[in-house]
């Protein structure tokens, strides 16, 4: 399953945040500690984005991170303070393109998912069917990932809250296949809305930044894994972590 993470606080460089701490977003490129079974490397495409005066800007490759050197270039320079990021382990069946790769971005929000829909693509249609036309013949990529950002982009726009909409659209996808993965990640580069259902994430909070993270990195003292099935919504300051919501799943 790939990796990802979000983070919000003072400004960082990409390379301070994701290419130098120990077992960085890089090193889980090639050496991941808890894929509890989905693949084994993350190998099939990167992709960050952050924000500049507030709008989200966005570099992805359907190349192994580490060697992505026009990456490196910009991750030494670009410094963010709101960042989302994400190495790719393609999931079986599902194309290796740079239009796959998170981060998924609309207007302000950035969006990735790690995990898989099970069933796919058969477990998705009657989701899929009710979504506008053509947000589904302008989906970037043949993926579970792009069905699920068009599923949570068609609330966003329709001004339902994100934790809400978050929460809702784990909940169609569960009903069909409890047995999915969903760890949802979604930021507008102020508040992060993360969730847990079958797999790995992990939390750290500063005097005055929040990480999550598929995978604890830097110092490893100062993370809390979060729970499975819940849902994180933390900006710089605040940060809750509740269980979502139950639905009519087991
Ligand atoms: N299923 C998604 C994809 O193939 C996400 C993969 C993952 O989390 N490994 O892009």
């Amino acid at each position: 399953m790939c990796r990802h993470l979000a983070y919000l606080g003072p400004a960082v460089t990409l390379e301070e945040l994701l290419l130098r701490p120990r077992h960085s977003l890089l090193v889980q490129t090639w050496s991941p500690r808890d894929m509890r079974g989905g693949g084994t490397v993350n190998v099939d495409g990167v992709g960050a984005g952050w924000y500049e005066q507030g709008a989200p800007e966005r570099f992805r490759s359907a190349v192994p991170m580490w060697t992505d050197t026009a990456f490196a270039g910009l991750a030494r320079r670009q410094r963010a303070s709101a960042v989302l990021a994400a190495v790719r382990s393609a999931t079986v069946g599902m194309p290796v393109i740079e239009t796959a790769c998170a981060p998924f971005t609309d207007g302000t929000w950035l969006f990735s998912h790690n995990g898989v829909v099970a069933g796919w693509p058969d477990s998705l249609a009657k989701a899929a069917a009710e979504l506008d036309v053509i947000d589904l013949m302008t989906l970037e990529a043949p993926t579970d990932s792009a069905v699920l950002w068009a599923l949570l982009r068609q609330r966003l726009h329709a001004g339902q809250d994100p934790a809400l909409a978050v929460c809702e659209v784990i909940d169609q996808v569960a009903a069909v296949r409890p047995d999915s993965r969903l760890n949802l990640l979604l930021t507008d580069g102020s508040t992060v809305y993360a969730t847990t259902w079958s797999h790995a994430l992990a939390l750290r909070r500063t005097e005055d930044s929040v990480t999550v993270s598929s995978e604890p990195f830097g110092d490893d003292s100062d993370w809390e894994p979060v729970p499975d099935r819940h849902l994180v919504v933390a900006d710089s300051s605040t940060v809750r972590v509740t269980p979502l919501p139950e639905g009519e799943h087991p």
